[in-house]
């Protein structure tokens, strides 16, 4: 998990044990980190990738990998072999209102080969990419080094000092870029602030066993709304990822009223997982996560770019959030391999890589925030599952406007594609 704010590591100033010198130093082994370093080093750029955990093994994060990122991919020739890894395909979300189950997008319906969300395991991906980036000799990888400095020089910065199981060294580099999550510490250190896009709300996760008696789910991910919460439930191969989701404030009301309420609201929303969430005994089996969205007014200085969360928290809503810090590595890699190829690398090309992703952020958050403003109002208008609006039924009648959001939630508001050269 990344660090939280309060929990920023000891900062000494003991001397470097090494100093290694790249091209690129990417800090953050995510879906963005990792796919960068893949990307830089398949074009022969030196690229150092530092990672604090010692493996890619974390909870929560997400799993869905949409046909923006599968087309990548493919250019790269690594769509085939990214479905041997165990996987499920999903087409869209089917979501319970009082009128009956309403789809707001259907990905089978695109022209594309990849017409649904491929379900992974992100662990399982991360480990994939980064075993490709290995077989070219310009990847190096380092587990288990937590960033905890910024290396500036005249006011720019020229690479970091992490803390590895042995002590600390420094990677120095022409360009550092801070793929370190949400909780960007890099960020911090550069003295960049987000702004936040939308309200937070706060997610109760949990696993549900499955059940012979369980309902078909085709789509493979479900919702239902009501009583002041959202319950959602994915379809995980062998058991059923579930969340429930509630405006700030009420956490403490639940937590009093201990697991039973979160049975009861399961019960309410959708009684077809009544006997699913017997199982829910223990409020150790519920994991509490913050949900919030943000945007960084300027996404570099000197020596230094933020891509991924570190520039944008993504809201969970639309499972986006892997795919835009993706598409976002995929237009830094289009413009800087160039000039990091050449030595160099100026602040110019550190602002083309924001303003080519920073509007499709602002479309994708601006539609995650309607939505969930919606989905909180609506859950909090009725004890009972509101109704879906019949501007939105007709909405998804109509051809030319049905397939709106469902490509905006396949490819983002800008269909990004690999440049070769
Ligand atoms: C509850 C929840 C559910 C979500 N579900 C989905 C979903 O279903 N689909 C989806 O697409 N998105 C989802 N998201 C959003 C998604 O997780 C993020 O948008 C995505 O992971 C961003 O990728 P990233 O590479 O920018 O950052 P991250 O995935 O956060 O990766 C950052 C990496 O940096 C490392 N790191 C941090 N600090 C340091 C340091 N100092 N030194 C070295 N390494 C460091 C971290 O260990 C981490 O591996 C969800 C988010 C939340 C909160």
């Amino acid at each position: 998990m990344s660090l939280s704010p309060s929990a920023q590591p000891e900062v000494t100033s003991q001397q470097a044990v090494s100093v290694t010198q790249t091209s690129c130093c990417v800090v953050g082994g995510g879906p963005a980190g990792v796919m960068l370093s893949l990307l830089l080093a398949r074009r022969g750029v030196p690229v150092t990738l530092l990672e604090m955990h010692k493996d890619f093994d974390r909870e929560f994060r997400g799993d869905t990998v949409h046909p923006s990122t599968m087309e990548v991919l493919d250019q790269i020739g690594l769509a085939d072999a990214v479905h041997e890894i165990p996987h499920g395909k999903i087409s869209g979300p089917t979501i319970r209102f009082a009128n009956g189950p309403f789809r707001p997008f259907d990905l089978s319906r695109l022209k594309t080969r990849f017409p649904y969300i491929l379900m992974i395991p992100q662990s399982r991906f991360l480990e994939f990419l980064s075993g490709e980036a290995a077989k070219y000799p310009q990847f190096r990888l380092l587990m288990h080094a937590q960033v905890q400095r910024l290396i500036e020089e005249d006011g720019v910065v020229r690479g970091v000092r992490y803390l590895g199981p042995d002590g600390l060294h420094e990677v120095r580099a022409p360009l550092t870029v801070a793929a370190d999550g949400r909780f960007s510490l890099l960020r911090r250190l550069a003295g960049i602030e987000p702004m936040k896009t939308s309200t937070p709300m706060d997610v109760l996760w949990f696993r549900l066993p499955k059940l012979p008696t369980d309902p078909e789910v085709a789509s493979g991910l479900l919702g239902g709304i009501g009583g002041g919460r959202v319950f959602i439930v994915l379809d995980r191969y062998d058991y059923w990822q579930a969340g429930l989701v509630f405006p700030k404030g009420i956490y403490q009301q639940l937590r009093a009223q201990g697991v039973e309420s979160v049975r009861q609201s399961i019960v309410e929303i959708d009684p077809r997982f009544s006997k699913n969430a017997e199982s829910l005994t223990d409020w150790q089996q519920l994991t509490l996560l913050s949900v919030e969205s943000s945007r960084c007014p300027v996404w570099h200085k000197p020596g230094l770019l933020l891509i991924g969360d570190a520039a944008h928290v993504m809201s969970p809503i639309g499972g986006v959030g892997i795919n835009y810090a993706i598409q976002d590595a995929v237009v830094a890699a289009n413009v800087l391999a160039n000039p990091l190829k050449s030595g160099n690398i100026s602040e110019a090309d550190l602002a083309e890589v924001q303003r080519q992703r920073e509007w499709p952020t602002r479309v994708i958050q601006g539609m995650q925030s309607i939505m969930q403003n919606r989905l909180l109002a609506g859950a909090l208008s009725s004890q009972l599952a509101p109704k879906v609006p019949w501007q939105m039924r007709l909405f998804v009648r109509i051809p030319i406007l049905r397939d709106l959001p469902t490509r905006l939630i396949a490819f983002g508001a800008r269909h990004v594609h690999l440049k070769e050269s």
